[in-house]
């Protein structure tokens, strides 16, 4: 927790998409910023969410249309800014003739279309069934549907480019870091923070943001010792991954039969994602997995509209996450507000605590901006908002340049088969030649764990974007996991301990 000045003015406990953005955010902003994480960045919800960068066009039912509209427009923003990790998806609505009609979505499509400027990505229109390729896999009954623009990011990537380009503006970044006591002494919070090892340490901070999560109430109640902090409701989402249902890159959205939706979306070359659920949740966040009854409702939802049977036979891959919703009294777990709430807790010469609950991926950098303007009046000398224009760590080519991009890498680094280039390119757009450096064929690359990954890129995840353990990488930098053997992954694990032991020496020995 080094800081030459002493003092941080911000620290920020949670390193999820809005613990990330925030500490980058406010650090561009000239202040001095820690940020820890207790577990691995994005561990928590921000790995686990659909990964859709939406308006969210069922809010449109929930009269959500602020949020709907900022989430519009951030889509446009958000994909300029990482055009490696967002792209542009197009989302098959097909129409269900027992469900809502037909004037209905024509009208909420309209909206969606309209509420948020959109200038890169196409508009809505009507397909018949019958013969277009998004008809194929389906049951005949479908011969209807709507086509709409929404955009895909690959979630926990985006929050580690958030906590990179943070740590490169000058923010320190800590992982494996739990906060367990904040304590205000004047206006100073006095923090207590215990690494996975159980070190101890300290730091000083003129304000605190609470970026928990699902663990937003708890850590007032506990770290904080606050008496009746105000509550979130958790509500759980799962989602799984089955074999590859149908060919085309197009995604469904799905109507159910008790008014929910539900996502089909192609995923990884291989795979369909079929999610989500929404369930209130009591058990511990860190420990959330679905269940057989959400598994069931999902093969369920799948098998009303897709012709082939999709069964627990098919299911490859599950991952479940809780909505760290704000409790705004609705009855049934999808009707809660998915929008944000920020709550400023402050007397009169204390240093303050903001704290964060609910919010979407969409609208991270919004929120981010949103904290700092209610923190501004503790930093007058803070700089004006700035993160609308600025690409994140490996973004900085325009939109349509992504094939240019590959072919571009694929030339320098002939001995790549395309498709790695296109894995490498997604995965750290321009920044993927910091992992190739000089090699001039595989072998320079070093050893390989699995059919792709490759000691260089490991060492670049471990050196530049905190990874410190297999499941970092297989299943949070990346989804290599789904095309890795066990024996691949405990190879990966034994590597990288012994890489972390070797850093962790280094560091004790040098003082750093
Ligand atoms: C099923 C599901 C689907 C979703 N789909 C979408 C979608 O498609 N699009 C979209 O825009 N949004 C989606 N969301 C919403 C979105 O994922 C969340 O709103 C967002 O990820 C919340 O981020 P966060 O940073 O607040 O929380 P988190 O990502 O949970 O981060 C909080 C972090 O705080 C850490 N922490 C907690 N206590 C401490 C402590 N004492 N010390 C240090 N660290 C601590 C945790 O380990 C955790 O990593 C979805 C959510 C779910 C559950």
């Amino acid at each position: 927790m080094a800081n030459p000045a002493g003092i941080f003015d911000l620290a920020v406990i949670g390193g999820g998409i809005n613990g990330c953005g925030i500490a980058r955010d406010a650090v561009g902003r000239g202040l001095k910023v820690l940020l820890a994480e207790q577990n691995d960045l994005a561990s928590g919800t921000s790995s686990a969410s659909t990964k859709l960068i939406h308006g969210g066009l069922r809010y449109l039912e929930h009269y959500e249309f602020r949020l709907v509209r900022e989430a519009l427009i951030e889509r446009e923003v958000l994909l300029n800014a990482a055009p490696h990790i967002i792209w542009p998806l197009r989302f098959i609505l097909p129409h269900h003739k027992g469900l809502r009609p037909r004037w209905f979505i024509r009208i909420g499509l309209f909206l969606y279309d309209n509420l948020g400027g959109r200038k890169l990505l196409p508009g809505t229109r009507s397909l018949d069934l019958r013969h277009d390729a998004a008809g194929a896999p389906l049951k005949p009954g479908f011969t209807h549907a709507f086509e709409y623009s929404d955009c895909w990011v690959e979630d926990a990537r985006l929050v580690a480019l958030n906590a990179r380009d943070a740590a490169e503006r000058g923010a320190d970044i800590h992982v494996r870091t739990r906060c367990t006591s904040a304590r205000r002494v004047g206006d100073l919070w006095e923090l207590r923070f215990e690494d996975a090892a159980g070190r101890v340490t300290e730091a000083k901070a003129r304000a605190l943001v609470n970026a928990a999560g699902p663990w937003v109430s708890s850590f007032l109640g506990g770290a904080v010792g606050m008496n009746a902090p105000d509550k979130i409701r958790t509500v759980k989402g799962s989602h799984i991954v089955v074999e590859k249902l149908f060919d085309h890159d197009r995604a469904y959205i799905f109507q159910n039969a008790d008014g929910r939706i539900c996502f089909a979306i192609p995923y990884e070359q291989d795979f369909t994602l079929i999610g989500t659920t929404d369930a209130d949740y009591q058990g511990e966040p860190g420990k959330v997995a679905i269940s057989e009854e959400e598994t069931d409702y999902l093969l369920a939802a799948a098998n009303e509209y897709f012709q082939a049977a999709v069964t627990r036979a098919n299911i490859r891959w599950t991952y479940a996450g809780i909505r760290p919703l704000y409790d705004d009294g609705a009855s049934k777990a999808q009707d809660a507000t998915r929008d944000y709430v920020l709550k400023l807790d402050q007397k009169s010469g204390e240093a303050p605590l903001l704290s964060v609950f609910g919010g979407k991926i969409t609208t991270y950098r919004r929120l981010a901006e949103a904290a700092l303007e209610k923190l501004q009046p503790f930093f007058p000398a803070m700089t004006a908002p700035w993160t609308a224009q600025a690409t994140l760590p490996g973004g900085d080519f325009p939109v349509n340049a992504f094939a240019a991009q590959v072919g571009a890498l694929a030339q320098k680094y002939p001995f790549l088969e395309l498709k790695e280039a296109r894995r490498l390119v997604r995965a750290y757009g321009t920044r993927a030649e910091q992992i190739l450096g000089n090699a001039r064929n595989l072998v320079d690359l070093g050893r390989r764990f699995g059919p792709s990954l490759t000691e260089a890129e490991v060492n670049y995840l471990i050196e530049q974007e905190w990874a410190r353990s297999a499941e970092d990488i297989a299943w949070r930098r990346s989804k290599l996991g789904l095309h890795m053997t066990a024996s691949d992954i405990d190879a990966l694990q034994t590597y990288m301990a012994g890489r972390n032991g070797a850093s962790a020496t280094a560091a004790a020995l040098t003082g750093r």
